[in-house]
């Protein structure tokens, strides 16, 4: 057992098991000073969820969401990566797949009528629900300006450029909160959670997409999902379960899966129950 005095940025607990040193990468470029610092993932062994070290100060992360466009973009301008992903056919479109997942789930006749997606990105999820519910009021909230800006443009949505905390448009609460690829890289859950409980209706639904735990055994360590630097925190189903029902959730079900990529995704969805 490799024992370690790595407390748990989540519950504070120092009963925490080294699980994985990962080999430095050239994606650790997103933070030019993290470039030759070893990053370790660690279990703790009292709430279990799994943690990165080291982790980022504010002031990195800021410069990290500031500059996150040159990299996600590529080679290719918002709007031809925004063309490009909303008109994949259904048969290869995960955002189709995904939010038609969501609507079974809900059960077809259900119809939200807001929605709020925290961490829009580009908005193609929001594009997409925006198909399937049409008469829905869409929100989005997203930190990187270039892609709440894209968002904006291309959708319905109504966008806002910063980070989810509070309640972002004023009293609005919403019936469906959809949050994907984005509570991986959240530094304070705790209070993220109280936010996304004041920003849900009672008997409303939140959905949650995230990397899942089983990650560690089927990519290799070298796989960016370990080592970028945004990634602060890795999920099992046990550990989202227990952090939403403890905060007036209701677990529905969840789900694992597999993307064209091999990356293995948690799927969960929850109702507010109080
Ligand atoms: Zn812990």
């Amino acid at each position: 057992m490799n024992k370690t005095k790595s407390q748990c940025p989540y519950c504070a607990s120092f009963d925490t098991t080294l699980r994985n040193i990962i080999p430095t990468s050239s994606e650790n470029f997103l933070v030019p000073e993290l470039k030759n610092i070893t990053r370790s993932w660690h279990d703790c062994n009292n709430c279990k969820v799994c943690f990165a070290m080291p982790r980022l100060n504010d002031k990195q992360i800021k410069y990290m969401y500031d500059n996150y466009r040159s990299e996600s973009f590529r080679n290719e301008t918002p709007d031809e990566y925004f063309d490009r992903i909303t008109n994949y056919d259904t048969e290869n479109s995960e955002n189709y797949h995904k939010t038609n997942w969501l609507k079974q789930e809900l059960k077809d006749e259900w119809e939200p009528t807001t929605i709020l997606d925290i961490g829009c990105g580009g908005g193609v999820l929001l594009h997409t629900l925006g198909k399937i519910y049409k008469n829905a009021f869409l929100f989005g909230i997203e930190p990187t300006s270039n892609f709440a800006d894209l968002a904006s443009r291309r959708t319905r949505a109504k966008v806002k450029n910063d980070y989810f905390k509070g309640k972002p448009f004023k009293d609005k609460i919403f019936e469906l909160v959809t949050c994907c690829q984005v509570l991986e890289h959240v530094v304070d859950l705790k209070k993220f959670l109280i936010d996304l409980n004041n920003s849900t209706r009672k008997d409303g639904y939140v959905y949650i997409e995230v990397p899942d735990i089983s990650d560690f055994t089927e990519l290799p360590l070298e796989h960016p999902r370990f080592s970028e630097p945004s990634h602060l925190w890795y999920f099992s189903s046990a550990f989202l379960t227990n952090y939403f029902e403890s905060h007036g959730f209701k677990k529905i079900l969840h789900t694992v899966q597999k993307t064209v990529r091999k990356r293995n995704n948690l799927m969960i969805l929850l109702k507010k129950i109080t």
